[in-house]
């Protein structure tokens, strides 16, 4: 790796931990944050949890694992070749889904109505909360005591009020201040990671065609490149000749648009980049533009296609009725969230226990939770 740019995070200038703790031997301290990431309990879960489709219906599609995975790659491209800090990147990415609900945005839109009296529910503040809270790893403090950076990247939104209750790590939203570089690479690596793989397993999953994506100028235009470098081709290999065409144009340009802003602005330091008015990392015009135009196509054939919306149906039923029996009996819970419950409750009323609830429900995987549904509901089946 190259040496760090002067506006990268460097980690002798870390806020340091919650909790304090000896330099490790052989490894940086955002190393030692990824690993923390990868050894989680939550962590594994991802493998069964799922972005559009439900976990069951393929084991060729995305599950959230594989996703972290193709943003954590992405992301440490592009720190890379800005010379940001490549292992925290990594972190952040690994981590950035860690609060997710079983069954996508669909259990997370369920939950987050359950909750509508008891402070909500945001995924990303669910994925703060697992490692700052529900890791159970450590005599000594709850979570995984990861660094002030790696937090302040995994918190990408926040409301105002959720800011204040968070402290230090909620202080950017309060100030209008813009997070470490890291941090803002992490949501576009997201996002150019979950586009493309979507186009890829909705055509597998056939709910979106070829023909359709001729709409689609990014598409479109690299579909007719490689029709013109191997006429024919079609199938599987046409489908990964245009996509990784459309990765690598939404990199590159993510790269030149960026260096392009970090000169103009001048930035010598961390400090700087959080007194930003805005996110230096970021597409050109009009990569943006063509990036929008990717995503909107994706949200009315794929996310809104009817088949899509018959899983997202059921999800939200199963969410909504696992919630209201744990909220009405919290005995139905195994006893470790049961106590949990009851000690939360004891502090802050029906919100604790609402709390606890909410927690058990977010960890599950989507085949838990459809068993869960089972064990509760089909008297048939055993508890
Ligand atoms: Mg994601």
């Amino acid at each position: 790796m190259s040496a760090l740019a002067p506006y990268a995070a460097h980690e002798e200038q870390s806020r340091g931990r919650r909790h304090a703790e000896p330099k490790p031997a052989y490894r940086s301290e955002y190393q030692r944050d990824r690993d923390r990431i990868v050894h989680s309990t939550a962590f594994r879960r991802l493998v069964y949890k799922t972005q559009v489709f439900v976990n069951h219906e393929g084991d060729l599609y995305r599950t959230r694992l594989t996703h972290s995975l193709e943003v954590a790659q992405i992301a440490r491209t592009v720190a890379g070749a800005l010379r940001l800090n490549e292992e925290l990147t990594e972190a952040i990415c690994l981590a950035h889904d860690l609060g997710h609900t079983p069954f996508g945005h669909a259990g997370q839109d369920a939950l987050n109505e359950c909750m509508a009296d008891f402070g909500g529910f945001e995924h990303n503040l669910q994925s703060l909360r697992v490692v700052d809270e529900l890791e159970e790893h450590y005599a000594d403090f709850n979570g995984l005591n990861l660094s002030f950076e790696c937090r302040e990247g995994i918190l990408k939104h926040c409301s105002y009020k959720n800011a204040i209750a968070l402290g230090d790590v909620g202080e950017r939203f309060v100030n209008r201040e813009q997070p470490g570089l890291e941090a803002q690479l992490a949501n576009f690596a997201d996002e150019i990671a979950y586009n493309n793989h979507d186009v890829e397993d909705g055509i597998r999953a056939g709910l979106i065609s070829i023909e359709a994506l001729a709409g689609v100028h990014l598409f479109a235009g690299y579909h007719g490149e490689v029709l013109a470098l191997h006429p024919g081709l079609s199938g599987r290999r046409l489908v990964y000749e245009v996509l990784r065409r459309m990765i690598n144009h939404l990199v590159t340009d993510l790269i030149d648009s960026s260096s392009a802003r970090l000169r103009v602005a001048g930035v010598a330091s961390i400090q700087q980049v959080r007194a930003q008015r805005a996110f230096l990392i970021g597409f050109s015009e009009e990569t943006a533009r063509l990036n929008q135009e990717l995503k909107s196509f994706l949200r009315e054939q794929l996310y809104r296609h009817y088949k899509v919306r018959r899983m997202t149906s059921k999800a939200r039923r199963v969410v909504r009725e696992l919630f209201d029996a744990f909220f009405a009996d919290p005995g139905l819970m195994p006893d470790g969230h049961r106590a949990t419950g009851t000690r939360r409750e004891a502090v802050h009323g029906p919100a604790g226990r609402a709390r606890a609830v909410a927690d058990y429900i977010a960890g599950m995987t989507d085949r838990y939770a459809i068993l869960e549904h089972r064990r509760l509901f089909d008297p048939a089946e055993r508890t």
